[in-house]
């Protein structure tokens, strides 16, 4: 019998248990297990933060319960002294438990009748199906705890509002969608829900789970590191776009390596491919490679954007989230194979999108093929031509000259070594075993927006900011070099 005493239940323990039974057990009980949060998913849940405390703006006068979740009972006190107090309008943090599970209310509004709004902040611009739970476990213990809530939803920020450059407007910043129904509907089958993950809980073993899909859905677990270590090299998983209804069948057949499939197993188009490398052990060229890599104009740009897409804009005319293009990488390939490097960093606290367009413009000039590694630079020259209209014909006219490398290479190229994936990170390796990413201060697009956020901040030391300039240039600069190498490799083997 496990010994252990069954922990307490919270909203974020409900919604992971809600996700997967072995996630909830190792939160419980395994966290050494996890993988730490990287710095830039580190970064992201910081400016959830600090949206949440923008949001409290909306509700002067409100009180905050400050002590933290290791003293739970002190803050339900704290909160219910807030309650009694008919001065205060809003409890920000507002702590209660029932049925032994615990909630923090991001924002409890008083009502003039004696009711109360239960709200939610989340730093998306929409509402999720997962919002559905979180503020319903929420809802259910609020009214355990007899509160009477009469309305509950998410306020979250408003995708439509644009910044007009002088102090934000929260009130036009974040939007209320209201869920008070669809909550309603969930709490017949709460009770039922929250014992099912107790007596789990209580189990004497951790419950059998396989990853898969549900591991990435709605939020990526951070225990995918220790449930996958022991997969195998080729595992099905890495069969890309397969759906959970497929992995289920060859689950149920106790299929777990690409090389036991049945042959006659239905698969896509690209998945059958996959499966025919890994099997064969050998590499799938397409005989419409050759054009795709050859049919080109001469200089070549092999170019790369990195962007910042703040949750609250930082630029006049702009949105929540709008992705703003800071700095562009070209390497330039000649008929005669001369390489040549340019770069532009926008230094500056303003908006970055002009300086950005003009110096790219002048590097990419009028003639020769751009190669991109996805389609994200297509977008945002799109966007940088809705922005600067008296620009707009020449960026636009670039896009006629732009070829997706990726694109290409997962129509018309598979290495078993890619493992399902095409993006640059996996693709690199199996192709050009010389380059890697390990010695980049900076390794990933995400980070590199919020190191760009930390270069402009004032407060940061100007060797620090040198340090991120450098660091930025070099990360930039190593994924268009990466597209040079990668198009050299695959030339090879036509
Ligand atoms: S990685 Fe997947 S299977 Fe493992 S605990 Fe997380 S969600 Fe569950």
């Amino acid at each position: 019998m496990n010994q252990k005493k069954t922990p307490m239940l919270s909203k974020s323990r409900f919604l992971a248990g809600t996700q997967c039974h072995l996630r909830l057990w190792h939160q419980c009980y395994n966290r050494e297990l996890a993988t730490a949060a990287t710095p830039a998913q580190q970064a992201i849940f910081d400016a959830g933060q600090e949206v949440g405390r923008l949001a409290t703006g909306l509700f002067p006068g409100g009180v905050l319960i400050e002590e933290d979740h290791f003293h739970h009972e002190e803050a339900v006190q704290s909160t219910l002294a807030a309650i009694h107090n008919p001065d205060v309008p809003a409890i920000f943090e507002a702590a209660f438990i029932h049925d032994d599970v615990r909630v923090r209310v991001d924002i409890l509004e008083r009502l003039q009748n004696g009711g109360w709004n239960l709200i939610e902040v989340k730093s998306a611009t929409s509402v999720k199906d997962v919002y559905h739970s979180d503020v319903g476990v929420q809802y259910a213990v609020l009214k355990g705890s007899d509160l009477n809530v009469v309305r509950a939803g998410i306020l979250h920020l408003n995708s439509r509002y644009v910044y007009d450059g002088n102090q934000h407007q929260l009130d036009s910043l974040f939007t209320f969608s209201d869920l008070t129904e669809l909550v309603l509907a969930l709490q017949e089958d709460l009770p039922a829900r929250v014992a099912e993950l107790k007596k789990m809980l209580a189990a004497a073993r951790a419950p059998h789970i396989l990853p898969s899909r549900h591991c990435h859905s709605p939020y990526g677990c951070e225990f995918w590191e220790h449930c996958t270590a022991d997969m195998p090299e080729f595992w099905i998983m890495h069969l890309t776009g397969i759906r959970e209804e497929r992995l289920n069948e060859l689950a149920a057949m106790g299929i777990e390596d690409i090389r036991d499939i049945p042959p006659d197993f239905d698969l896509t188009e690209l998945q059958n491919r996959i499966r025919s490398c890994v099997v064969g052990r050998e590499e799938y060229v397409s005989p419409e490679l050759e054009e795709e890599l050859t049919g080109i104009e001469y200089p070549l740009h092999f170019l790369d954007f990195e962007t910042v897409s703040p949750p609250i804009p930082l630029y006049p005319n702009t949105r929540p989230y709008q992705a703003i293009p800071f700095l562009w990488s070209d390497h330039i390939l000649s008929e005669e194979n001369d390489l040549a490097h340019f770069s532009y960093l926008f230094k500056e606290d303003t908006d970055p999108r002009e300086d950005f367009a003009e110096t790219l413009l002048e590097a990419l000039g009028d003639r020769g093929t751009v190669f991109t590694y996805s389609n994200y630079e297509r977008r945002m020259m799109t966007e940088l031509a809705e922005y600067l209209p008296q620009r707009s014909g020449q960026l636009l006219a670039i896009l006629d000259r732009f070829k997706d490398l990726q694109a290409s290479i997962k129509r018309h190229f598979y290495n078993a070594s890619f493992h399902g994936s095409f993006s640059l990170k996996s693709v690199l390796p199996a192709l050009v075993s010389s380059m890697s990413y390990d010695d980049l201060l900076i390794q990933e697009g995400t980070y590199a927006s919020l190191q760009y956020l930390q270069m402009l901040n004032p407060e940061t030391p100007l060797e620090e900011k040198k340090k991120i300039e450098e660091a930025l240039l070099a990360y930039c600069s190593h994924d268009t070099l990466a597209m040079v190498k990668i198009r050299e490799a695959l030339l090879r083997r036509l």
